[in-house]
């Protein structure tokens, strides 16, 4: 994700590029049940971003939620085709989207309305001709839906998907876990064991700290900020030991300046662990 005050939309991932940064989530957000954006827009935007060599993701409508009424799941496919209509004309990789809450339902019926909503999303886009993954999201608060496990699943049940972790909400989930290298360790295992090799190398990733309360996450916040967690170096032990390569989208207040410190202090941990072979 990445704001640069007064450029156009297009001249953003040469910015970026010229910047060191090769990924760009463009934020969908706040749209409704039509793309609120151009084709002609958003193709200028992928042949930019070619051109330059940045990875474009889309972060879908936040306006959604598969688990609820009838009607409420019939209104959240409708805006996420929209999303995944825009991702395509872009030529995004992946939808990046937050699937629901349980709200008065059973986490079980809760899930699984999310899982069919999420099948049937998965063979209308295909259908359409879009090539753009589905990309679920981990979630951070407890009312909502996306547990690691649950987003294991989703992935493991419906056809186009991609693994999506948000770190920050993993730690902010389970009040401050992720305190060791082993932590972070133990989740790569895990996605491994679940859906192999080479979705856990290939996952997509946000990462920021992150503030946390009983219920969850807070709010986000800049890596120097050292009395939030969790801690990228960490992480990075773990991409290089694993011989990852996930695109990392940073969800700072201050996207591209920390982007760029994620992106040296993975440089460094590859270098230390290349010196030592
Ligand atoms: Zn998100």
């Amino acid at each position: 994700m990445f704001r640069l005050m007064g450029a156009d939309l297009p001249d953003v991932p040469r910015l970026l590029r010229e910047e060191g940064l090769d990924a760009l989530e463009y934020e969908a957000v706040r749209w409704g049940p039509k793309p609120q954006i151009t084709q002609e827009h958003a193709e200028k935007l992928g042949a930019a971003a070619k051109e330059n060599d940045v990875r474009l993701s889309l972060h879908g409508s936040y306006y959604i939620n598969l688990s609820g009424k009838r009607e409420v799941v019939e209104a959240s496919k409708r805006r996420l085709i929209a999303s995944a209509t825009a991702a395509d004309w872009m030529g995004a990789y992946v939808m990046v989207f937050h699937t629901g809450f349980y709200g008065r339902f059973e986490k079980d019926f809760a899930f699984k309305t999310c899982l069919d909503a999420l099948k049937e999303i998965s063979a209308e886009i295909r259908s359409m001709g879009l090539r753009v993954k589905l990309g679920p999201e981990t979630m951070g608060r407890k009312f909502q839906v996306g547990s690691l496990e649950e987003i294991m699943t989703l992935c493991q049940e419906v056809e186009g998907t991609q693994l999506v972790i948000d770190w920050a909400h993993l730690y902010a989930l389970h009040q401050g876990s992720l305190k060791k290298t082993e932590d972070f360790r133990a989740i790569a295992e895990k996605v491994e064991s679940r859906l192999g090799s080479e979705a856990m190398r290939s996952m997509h990733c946000h990462f920021s700290k992150i503030e946390f309360t009983l219920q969850g996450e807070k709010r986000h916040h800049t890596l120097d900020e050292m009395r939030y967690g969790p801690d990228f170096r960490m992480l990075a032990e773990v991409i290089a030991d694993f011989q990852m390569h996930p695109t990392m989208i940073c969800e700072s207040p201050i996207l591209d300046v920390d982007a760029r410190k994620m992106k040296e202090t993975l440089r460094q941990v590859l270098e230390s662990k290349q010196s030592k072979v």
